[in-house]
């Protein structure tokens, strides 16, 4: 059996049954995505829009593929056809993008607001303060675009105190969102949190979508 198949159902069977696991898909070609999904895998990460789109092509049509990295404003309109789910809206200016194209495509894209928790400025999203004054400004006025939640991406460091705390910190913003405006975010409910090096400390802190590339298929080198 191949070690990513191995690797895959392992992770899966720690895993709660309630929280996705995204098998993040970045760099490895579709003859390395087959055994993985022959294995039952259904959701799969890529973060660019290029290759999402041609494995898409290439592979079963019942995978549900998520674009986790950044989307520029001119592939806005060659994405929404074909990601289920975009976890990387880093700003208003690409929510309002995406808006527009839905509108023009008679789209009903999910996103996921991507929140900035990192130490780390290479890291994109929105500050707390600025997710919830945009949502403040937008909430019940989204639509077609359906607002599933928030992404985040803690700092990387072996220091598991920091990224836990950085966890919480993201969780609580979640709860506090839900309680704000769950009224007009009606499918405010995924919380897209974690990765190799830290999914299990993400899932104990209230993630309930985890985003897993290198621990399934294995290092990809400098790219990625
Ligand atoms: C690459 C990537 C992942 C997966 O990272 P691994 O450490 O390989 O599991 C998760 N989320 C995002 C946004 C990524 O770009």
């Amino acid at each position: 059996m191949e070690d990513s198949v191995v690797a895959y159902r392992a992770i899966r069977a720690a895993l709660p049954e309630s929280v996705t696991l995204v098998v993040v898909s970045k760099t490895h070609p579709v003859e390395a995505i087959r055994p993985v999904y022959d294995a039952g895998a259904r959701v799969f990460g890529e973060n660019r829009v290029q290759e999402l789109l041609q494995k898409k092509a290439e592979l079963p049509s019942d995978i549900a593929w998520h674009l986790i990295g950044q989307l520029q404003r001119n592939k806005v309109k060659a994405t929404l056809p074909h990601a289920a789910l975009i976890h990387s809206v880093a700003s208003e200016s690409l929510f309002q993008e995406i808006q527009k194209e839905a509108k023009k495509m008679a789209l009903q894209p999910s996103i996921l607001l991507q929140v900035h928790i990192a130490q780390e400025d290479t890291k994109s999203g929105f500050s707390p303060e600025d997710l919830l004054q945009f949502l403040a400004r937008w909430a019940g006025k989204m639509e077609p675009v359906v607002i599933k939640g928030l992404m985040g991406m803690a700092t990387f460091t072996e220091d598991q105190t920091q990224v836990q705390t950085e966890f919480r910190q993201l969780k609580a913003l979640f709860d506090q969102i839900c309680s704000t405006f769950g009224k007009d975010l009606p499918h405010f409910q995924t919380l897209s949190m974690g990765m190799s090096g830290d999914w299990p400390l993400a899932v104990a802190c209230g993630s309930n979508m985890v985003r897993v590339g290198s621990s399934i298929f294995g290092h990809r080198g400098a790219v990625g």
